[in-house]
């Protein structure tokens, strides 16, 4: 009788420790140790930044064999803020494909008029042909095209000009022209490895008799190094962190000897360093490894996989499924939906830590439609949020000594220029943008490893949308149109 007397919330919070000390002291383990394999103290995080920058250096020396494929990318000249008229870019990165148009009105005028359009990539032109993906973009820029209002203005006897954004490893054999490496982020496209893009691009616009041209192929990273240098002089890096990742930067020639030879000695150029390639010295646990045995690229772009935005989740729900397997979290048995490859996603993982309920309502409900975990206790949801926040330290923490390592390298090389004056490093990309914890950490590992001196001087910032514009303001720097005055 007397248990009946016992109130209705101390009943609750007497469920709550017992699913909370009887179910999870095997999940507590799981945890810890997982969090102990993902950290990234500074001592990890310098070995990184030197990692990075060792391979910057031997890329830059010969092709091949070397983790960095640091792929010049003929772009020596950024825009100055001159460049005037109609341009259109084209941005093909991973979730989805960006068309869009600027007007530019030169050094007064600058950016006049912007129109742009998004349209998701449709999940079987990620496995199909490559002429089934080209026609698809080709098709879509062609209506977006057709929708040009008045305030757009092309000098007549000109044909529109683009800015190719391609946002995959490409081997550039000029400033309009390209070969493609390999696929990454999970496309698996036929037939386009080995081949140029931009003539793949060109044929697929011929067969929509659309007439345009393409004066520009360029990686995001450096669509959004030359959008952020368009209005900021100290830009000197670009980092995308959005479906995959990467980061360019300006080079000097002479510090390019894979290029002697070559092409003129002095200048400038930008580097397509291909960071998500970088492998060495990452804290991985076996659900990194478990997740790389399972991808379409196994043991290539271990970097991407530890911070870019396609895998936080990913990693993510494998450990929960450990806990559901091992027999204590989630009742004994893991619901169908855990057990599916990449159903969480990065934007879940972000939703979760952002929760501010005391009873995290928001990351049971994640669990329970997302993951068909139903009923989650509180210390459930707490253990999940826990989880979310070691991944995300993690990918913050070494994406932040990736921005070290590629900053001390070009210190180095340029006799202490880089620190001791304002440098901007212009960020891009869906997690960047939308993971305030990420950018924290990001922030926090820069801080720590440059110390709070040098690290005034280096300003890390949102280069919004950068990348479609410096794409095409690339378009306008190399117009086939300009060489003709
Ligand atoms: P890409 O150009 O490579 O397709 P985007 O820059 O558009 O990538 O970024 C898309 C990625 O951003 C998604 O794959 C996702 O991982 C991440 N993202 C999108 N929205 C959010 C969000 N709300 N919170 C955290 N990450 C997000
Ligand atoms: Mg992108």
């Amino acid at each position: 009788m007397a248990a009946l007397m016992i109130p209705a919330n101390t009943l609750a919070a007497k469920r709550r420790m017992r699913v909370r000390s009887s179910a999870s002291r095997k999940d507590h383990a799981i945890v810890k140790e997982f969090r102990e394999g993902c950290a990234a103290p500074l001592p990890v995080l310098r070995r990184v930044a030197e990692g990075i920058a060792a391979d910057m250096r031997k890329g830059l020396n010969s092709d091949g064999g070397h983790s960095l494929p640091m792929i010049p990318t003929f772009v020596n000249t950024l825009p100055s803020g001159n460049e005037e008229g109609l341009f259109y870019a084209l941005d093909l990165g991973g979730t989805n494909f960006r068309v869009l148009r600027v007007q530019l009105g030169g050094k007064d005028g600058r950016v006049i008029d912007t129109e742009f359009e998004q349209v998701a990539i449709p999940q079987d032109l990620m496995f199909g042909t490559s002429e089934e993906l080209f026609d698809f973009i080709a098709s879509r820029l062609g209506t977006f095209v057709q929708k040009e209002s008045g305030k757009f203005h092309l000098p007549s006897g000109r044909l529109r000009e683009i800015g190719f954004t391609f946002s995959f490893p490409v081997k550039q054999t000029s400033i309009d022209s390209g070969i493609l490496i390999k696929w990454t982020k999970g496309f698996a496209v036929s037939g386009t490895a080995g081949k140029d893009v931009v003539s793949c691009l060109n044929q697929a616009m011929d067969r929509q008799g659309l007439d345009m041209r393409v004066s520009a192929l360029v990686n995001d990273t450096v669509g959004t190094l030359a959008g952020a240098r368009y209005w900021d002089d100290d830009a000197m890096v670009a980092v995308i962190l959005g479906t995959g990742t990467n980061a360019c930067y300006v080079e000097r020639m002479d510090c390019i000897p894979k290029l002697q030879g070559h092409l003129p000695a002095n200048g400038d150029m930008i580097i397509n360093t291909e960071w998500g390639a970088f492998h060495d010295s990452l804290p991985l646990t076996e659900f990194d490894k478990a997740l790389d045995a399972a991808s379409i690229n196994p043991g290539e772009q271990i970097l991407e996989k530890t911070i870019s935005g396609m895998y936080l989740g990913e990693v993510a729900r494998r450990v929960f499924l450990k806990m559901a397997e091992s027999g204590a979290m989630f009742g004994g048995s893991a619901p169908d939906k855990l057990s599916t490859p990449f159903v969480l996603r990065t934007p879940h993982l972000c939703a979760m830590q952002q929760d501010q309920s005391s009873d995290l309502k928001l990351v049971g409900k994640i669990l329970s439609d997302t993951l068909g975990v139903d009923d989650s206790s509180l210390g459930i949801r707490e253990m999940a949020i826990d989880i979310c926040d070691a991944i995300v330290k993690r990918g913050g923490r070494l994406a932040g000594a990736g921005i070290v390592g590629i900053l001390q390298k070009m210190d180095a090389d340029s006799k202490g220029t880089i620190f001791r004056k304002r440098t901007v490093v212009a960020m891009d990309g869906g997690l960047y943008e939308n993971y305030p914890h990420y950018r924290k950490y990001i922030k926090e590992a820069v801080i720590g490893l440059l110390g709070s001196e040098i690290s005034k001087n280096v300003v890390i910032e949102h280069s919004k949308d950068g990348s479609g514009i410096g794409a095409a303001l690339l378009a306008a720097a190399n117009s086939k149109y300009a060489r003709e005055f």
